[in-house]
């Protein structure tokens, strides 16, 4: 009898997984978080702010969803970028649905060769033009037959993933195309990572709103310590810079600069989680954690 109901559940319920990809700054974080409703991956303005792979999951009764956000496509110029970039790769082979995020502007140059692959890929594609609320009514279908003619196969959708244009349609068809299957992940979860990463993740984008070009770059932020104490969460978060320059940089005058992401990283930590957080911020110069694989490893890149 059990075994029947197994059978039965298992034919009813879809879900897989969709890995979002493209070039940096293209939207891939936007719609992520579009879609799963919640600021899960973090997003500004500057390229590369998407270092790992991160899961959201979109559940709903019949169906379960696995978006993967990725970081954005570039060539490797230190460990970091081949350690990004080999997320990059593993997103271009797991997934049941792609993806390919691009934007009115961009027509592939430099990517060619993941432009290909996904072209001849057997898993469905789309690919989503974005900021299109940017662009002219009258060029919208001169973009879709430029995608079209890139990947035949794929599904072109002009897009905004500011401004939710395009994402119920989105919605509709990835649903249509799931293949059936139960579901991956517990149906409360809505995310593989754990609080401290989110955390981590806030203090990271507080630095990119707050310093100039390439010190956000040179910043790995940890959780020392994560406590929750009743209404209260008690975090301690290290800022790795790689050197003395750049950590009197991230101090500032009287330490002013740091007290300021300390106060907006908080603001942003208790409104992520819904309690009072007590933030201990510190910050402490690793030299070339970029380039070491243990150090990679310790700081979490695979
Ligand atoms: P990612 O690097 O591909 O993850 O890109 P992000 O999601 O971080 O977004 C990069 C920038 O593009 C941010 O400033 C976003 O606000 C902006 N952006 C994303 N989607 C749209 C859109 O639909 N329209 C417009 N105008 N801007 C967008
Ligand atoms: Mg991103």
């Amino acid at each position: 009898m059990q075994e029947i109901d197994k059978v039965f559940l298992t034919n009813m319920h879809k879900a897989g997984f969709v890995n979002i990809i493209g070039k940096p700054n293209m939207g891939k974080s936007t719609l992520m978080n579009a879609l799963i409703g919640e600021r899960l991956a973090i997003i500004t303005p500057k390229a590369q702010t998407t270092r790992h792979r991160i899961l959201g999951i979109v559940n709903d009764d019949d169906y379960q969803i696995v978006f993967s956000d990725t970081p954005g496509i570039i060539k490797p110029h230190y460990k970091l970028h081949e350690s990004m970039m080999s997320e990059v790769k593993t997103a271009m082979q797991d997934a049941d649905i792609f993806i390919f995020m691009t934007d009115f502007k961009d027509r592939g140059i430099g990517i060619e060769e993941v432009i290909e692959r996904l072209a001849k890929h057997s898993a469905p594609v789309f690919v989503l033009i974005n900021k299109m609320d940017e662009a002219k009514q009258e060029h919208f279908l001169e973009f879709v037959q430029f995608w079209e003619k890139k990947m035949p196969k794929a599904r072109v959708l002009p897009f905004s993933a500011l401004h939710d244009f395009g994402k119920d349609q989105l919605m509709k068809q990835i649903v249509e195309l799931l293949p059936e299957s139960p579901p991956y992940y517990d149906k409360e979860e809505l995310t593989d990572r754990p609080m401290r990463f989110f955390m981590s993740e806030i203090v990271r984008e507080k630095i990119l709103e707050l310093y100039q070009k390439e010190i956000p770059y040179s910043c790995e932020v940890i959780i020392e310590s994560y406590e929750t104490k009743g209404s209260l969460v008690s975090i301690r978060a290290e800022i790795i810079v790689v050197r003395e320059s750049q950590k009197a940089i991230i101090l500032g005058h009287q330490g002013e600069m740091i007290k300021k992401v300390g106060e907006n990283a908080r603001k942003a930590m208790e409104t992520f989680l819904a309690k009072r957080v007590f933030l201990d911020l510190y910050v402490k110069v690793d030299k070339d954690w970029r380039n070491k694989e243990d150090k990679l490893k310790k700081y979490g890149y695979h």
